[in-house]
């Protein structure tokens, strides 16, 4: 079975908990995001055995493959219009931004006899998704405090994903601020003020999450134990949660610089090359269309990788003290975008490894 990629169920299981852990001192609930690994049963059901409260993914279709797990289900993408029906029918709560599309979900939840839950986004800085300003927000939620089957829970922000902005006491403050004015306006309080993703987890670390953030939406920190505001991993996690084993079908001895004159590779780019001498280089029968143009880091980490095409992924073996040969599998561990594309690939077996 190769190309493959070998999921350790355990290891992200341990994840989880370790990070429900971290956060129930903050009094904080989690919703674990399963859009990089496609919301796989086999994993959300590794997953609601720990003390999550939600599940969360960007899409549709991922919100379907979970509709026999018992947890409230969050949809993370603001809803298109014209899927209003199917938000009512497959998520509890949705992120919502734009007052059109909240008198839509609540027309599709008035036909499915249902109240649908939002959390109102508000951009403090990251300039993805979100109400910009405070007068759109006055109106925003008094128009949907109106609404008969529309209930607001909560108001939640997102950073460090567009923009690059680092969550920090200034700018969640900003939001809890923007929390107590909807309160004020709604005459209740609210369940949640979501104070993020992944990159928001340091600030507990260092005590400085401000108290009246209780939900955080985690993808990252589980699936591959990633702290994501510097590239860091958080300490006690594992990243080796789902490893990329592919299968060397060439071993040669060629130099390091191609011969010839350099015009273009195969997707446009003029490459340049670094003379070393001869190199003992493996290919590897794995490429761009499997993982895109993301991080994989060989386990051996001997291995040099020295480029990839959409099929071929081409290593420097020179210095490795094992002896490689064709039919030999090598493995890599991921980062987020490879995961995300591998998940997603069809021509990727996926290995479920339960132990
Ligand atoms: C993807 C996503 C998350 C999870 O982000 P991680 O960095 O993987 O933790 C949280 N919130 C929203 C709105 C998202 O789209």
């Amino acid at each position: 079975m190769n190309p493959r990629i070998d999921i350790y169920l355990d290891k992200i299981k341990h994840n989880a908990e370790l990070l429900v852990k971290k956060a129930k001192i903050c009094n904080i609930s989690l919703a674990a995001v399963t859009k990089s690994f496609c919301a796989m049963p086999e994993i959300i059901e590794v997953l609601v055995d720990t003390n999550i409260k939600y599940l969360a993914d960007s899409r549709i279709e991922n919100l379907k493959k979970m509709k026999h797990f018992d947890l409230e289900k969050m949809l993370l993408r603001l809803p298109m219009l014209s899927q209003a029906s199917e938000v009512v029918k497959f998520a509890d709560i949705s992120l919502n931004s734009e007052i059109t599309t909240v008198k839509e979900l609540n027309r599709a939840a008035m036909k499915q006899n249902k109240i649908h839950k939002i959390i109102i986004m508000y951009d403090i800085g990251d300039l993805r998704e979100g109400i910009f300003n405070i007068d759109e927000l006055i109106s925003f939620v008094s128009e949907t405090k109106e609404l008969s089957n529309i209930k607001i829970v909560g108001v939640g922000t997102n950073l460090s994903c567009f923009g690059g902005v680092i969550p920090d006491e200034k700018n969640l403050g900003e939001l809890i601020e923007t929390a107590k004015k909807v309160e004020f306006i709604l005459g209740y309080s609210l369940e949640m003020v979501s104070g993020g993703n992944s990159s928001s987890l340091y600030l507990i670390d260092n005590f400085k999450m401000p108290n009246e953030i209780n939900n955080l939406r985690i993808g990252e920190a589980i699936a591959l134990g990633g702290e994501t505001t510097c590239g860091l991993q958080i300490e006690g996690a594992y990243k080796d949660t789902f490893i990329l084993t592919a299968e060397i079908i060439e071993v040669k001895e060629k130099p390091s610089v191609p011969i010839g004159k350099i015009g273009l590779d195969a997707f446009g780019n003029v490459p340049s090359f670094t003379e070393k001498g001869n190199l003992v280089r493996a290919i590897v029968a794995v490429g761009k269309q499997d993982f895109g143009a993301y991080d994989i880091m060989p386990t051996d980490k001997e291995i040099e990788i020295l480029g990839s095409s959409s099929d071929h992924l081409i290593l420097d073996i020179t210095n490795c003290k094992k002896c490689y040969e064709i039919g030999d599998e090598i493995s890599f561990t991921l980062g987020y975008g490879a995961l995300l594309a591998l998940m997603t690939s069809e021509y990727i077996q996926k290995n479920i490894i339960r132990r």
